[in-house]
């Protein structure tokens, strides 16, 4: 099989409500959307995010002008191959940002035309764990939401049957913090899955002091409590705090991961294939997350995360941000907690190209 050609368009679709975490504020998310024709006959579709204003359209050239030119020709069915092309012909500018987000597209794409030739959805290609993966919600924690809506909110989701519930932290008087966790933690009783958020917010000693202030909530993780880049300042922290530390989502690949473990600044690892070079990467460090046993809980895009922590044995949750809606034939459906992967051949994301179309912009 051959890739006869590559395109890659934008489109920026609204967000479903307004969200603010402790350093963004979302009013729409950039898709880069890539797609890959073969002489074959089979169309893969792959894509990558960005939730800022700057730097998607930059993305969109990167596949359309670099990338395109290197992989037009090759085999789309050696995803290794090809991924190892693209990281090394483009390393000068690579190994992180626009570079590998673009290349993520382009292996989310060749694993898709991969599932769809094999006629087997990606969880059954890649070894099917399990056929079911258990959910949690961060929907209802957004830091702009009052405390009467975080309420409100944290009982819809107890009522919806999740298996976790996670907000946001890092509001600039911790007793506010705190006031937000003792009604959540109220509301789920003693026994239900809470996570905390700070989206790299805090200083490392910020970081102690709120932990060592959350220690009664019998947290399941504190996520990205100090920028992606402090690795020893992560380390200390885990070392103060009974909390396990999860982190992943600013990570750009495999190296980056080896490094927070080798200097055990991290407990749970949370690698988003948009973002960290593809399916191709997130594979690796999924596997090498197994041999420190440690467990993985992948970052947003809950629909194309589904088959992946499906395939692993050491997959945690998926975690529930409907995004996508807009532009799907139909929402994911939650059963008791959990989310089946389609048994169709590919993804298994059912774009709805119409509505997709509707978002379009001109890179
Ligand atoms: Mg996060």
């Amino acid at each position: 099989m051959k890739i006869t050609n590559v395109s890659a368009d934008l489109y920026q679709i609204p967000v479903h409500r307004d969200m603010r975490d402790a350093i963004r504020h979302f009013n729409k998310m950039d898709v880069i959307f890539v797609r890959l024709e073969t002489d074959e006959g089979i169309e893969g579709h792959g894509f990558t995010y960005s939730i800022i204003p700057h730097g998607a359209r930059e993305i969109c050239t990167m596949v359309q002008s670099s990338l395109r030119s290197l992989i037009n020709g090759m085999n789309p069915l050696n995803n290794e191959q090809v991924w190892y092309e693209m990281w090394r012909r483009t390393d000068w500018v690579g190994r992180g940002g626009i570079a590998v987000l673009a290349l993520a597209a382009v292996d989310i794409a060749l694993w898709d035309i991969k599932s769809k030739a094999a006629r087997m959805p990606l969880h059954r290609l890649l070894g099917a764990y399990r056929d079911k993966v258990p959910v949690y919600n961060t929907d209802g924690g957004w830091l702009n939401h009052s405390l009467d809506q975080l309420v409100e909110e944290t009982r819809e989701i107890v009522r919806a049957g999740f298996r976790g519930t996670k907000i946001k932290v890092g509001k600039p008087d911790p007793a506010e913090d705190y006031e937000r966790l003792t009604a959540v933690r109220k509301i789920l009783g003693p026994h239900r899955t809470l996570m905390v958020d700070a989206n790299e917010c805090f200083t490392q000693a910020e970081a102690i002091r709120r932990a060592a202030m959350w220690e009664e909530f019998n947290l399941f993780w504190f996520e990205e409590p100090l920028p992606a880049e402090d690795i020893s300042g992560h380390a200390a922290l885990k070392a103060h705090t009974s909390i396990p530390i999860a982190l992943g989502e600013s990570l750009f690949n495999r190296h980056q991961f080896k490094d927070y473990i080798a200097c055990d600044g991290i407990s749970i690892v949370q690698p988003d294939a948009c973002r960290c070079g593809g399916i191709t990467e997130w594979l690796k460090i999924a596997h090498m997350a197994a041999c420190y046993n440690m467990q993985v809980s992948p970052h947003f895009v809950m629909e194309l995360h589904l088959p992946l922590v499906a395939s692993i044995p050491n997959g945690l949750f998926v975690e529930y941000i409907p995004s996508l809606d807009a532009v799907l034939r139909s929402p994911m459906i939650l059963e008791d907690g959990y989310f089946s992967p389609s048994e169709e051949p590919g993804l298994g994301i059912p774009w709805d190209f119409e509505k997709l179309a509707r978002y379009k912009v001109t890179p």
